[in-house]
């Protein structure tokens, strides 16, 4: 069986001998060593100050929407996976959704001016798939009106624009360290603030708002364990690695496919991309099912990513956006991950356009 995308796991004795020092130490949550000494990491990899590791890439969009103040509406992406989104109403706001464009699949800036309100005090945007959103253009607005930004980069790891980390963008960027994620905790994610003010405030929210028996905000349990962090020492220094094995079958798909299927194009040089998804368009909805039922049959599973558009969510009443709604009808994610072989990519490959002729 082949799936969308496959755990990355390294050898169990490197796992181990990591988490072992943990084990001796008897100290196996609460900002423990490893915990800490994968945090420093982060930061050099990511070439960022301010991170915070956690507990999953949900509960720091959540404390980004709290740190931040933000009570009011949300200009968000109706793109992405559904946490972007119910994080926003868990946290008693109200998101406005922004038609996305057909470049990259982010928010279109130009949408923006007429859904703006007295109430709209920030944009969660997403780079989806990797793929940066328009940075530019969403600070220029935010600057404008007196916007705050948080940038969901749950599938940003390892991607680099203007030879920066794409999670160092915005005043509050995220990133989810899950098990099917690029690089992954097991559970896990980040959170990379622009200000010391709002890091400090994170800090403390991580902890349950206290510091020792002084209660100084309210906040939350967004800690997480030695365990975890093991995992991201064990994988951090493969990261370059297992991009590397993913471009390439990238590159195999694109060969095969290029003239079957559509692809998202970021169009920008200034990119250093990570190769996360492999996104297609189809040119219709039953194309899509008729390609996805006929990789069933072969026990290949592949993912609808996105779908639905997040504004149709049964309970949201929202607005409409027309241009996510057609896309994510017709997106569909095949599988890539590093050890998926040659032959399969070829084997999908031949299948789809089977399928589709
Ligand atoms: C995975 C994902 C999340 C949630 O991350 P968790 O670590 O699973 O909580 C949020 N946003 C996007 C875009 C994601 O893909």
């Amino acid at each position: 069986m082949i799936n969308v995308t496959k755990t990355f796991l390294p050898d169990f004795d490197e796992y181990t001998t990591i988490l072992k020092r943990a084990w001796d130490r008897g100290w196996i949550t609460n900002n423990g060593e490893l915990v800490r000494e994968l945090e420093e990491k982060l930061k050099e990899f990511l070439g960022v100050s301010n991170l915070l590791f956690c507990n999953n890439g949900t509960i720091v969009l959540q404390m980004a929407l709290k740190a931040l103040n933000i009570t009011g509406e949300v200009l968000t992406t109706p793109f992405s996976y559904v946490a972007t989104t119910t994080a926003i109403l868990w946290e008693n706001c109200t998101p406005v959704f922004v038609d996305i464009n057909r470049r990259n699949f982010g928010v279109d800036v130009e949408q923006m001016e007429r859904l703006l309100t007295e109430r709209t005090q920030a944009i969660l945007a997403t780079h989806v798939y990797g793929y940066p959103s328009d940075i530019e253009k969403i600070g220029l607005f935010a600057e404008k009106n007196n916007l705050k930004v948080i940038y969901d980069g749950a599938h940003a790891f390892g991607v680099k624009y203007n030879n920066k980390s794409l999670l160092s963008y915005g005043d509050v960027s995220t990133c989810s360290f899950h098990a099917t994620k690029l690089f992954h905790t097991v559970e896990g994610g980040c959170v990379i603030c622009q200000d010391e003010e709002t890091y400090k405030k994170m800090f403390l929210y991580r902890q349950f708002g206290h510091s020792y028996d002084d209660y100084i905000c309210m906040g939350i349990n967004g800690k997480n364990s030695e365990f975890h962090a093991a995992m991201g020492l064990a994988l951090l220094p493969k990261v370059g690695d297992l991009i590397r094995r993913r471009k390439a079958l990238t590159e195999l798909y694109d060969s095969l496919l290029s003239r079957v299927v559509e692809r998202p194009d970021p169009g920008l040089s200034n990119l250093e991309y990570n190769f996360g998804y492999y996104p297609v368009l189809f040119p219709s909805e039953d194309k899509l099912l008729r390609c996805k039922a006929n990789l069933e049959k072969k026990q290949i599973f592949t993912r609808r990513y996105f779908y639905p558009s997040l504004n149709e969510l049964p309970y949201l009443k929202a607005n409409s956006c027309p241009i996510s709604e057609e896309i994510s009808r017709r997106v569909l994610c095949l599988p890539l991950f590093p050890d998926l072989a040659e032959d399969v990519v070829r084997e999908i490959s031949a299948d789809i356009i089977f399928s589709l002729s």
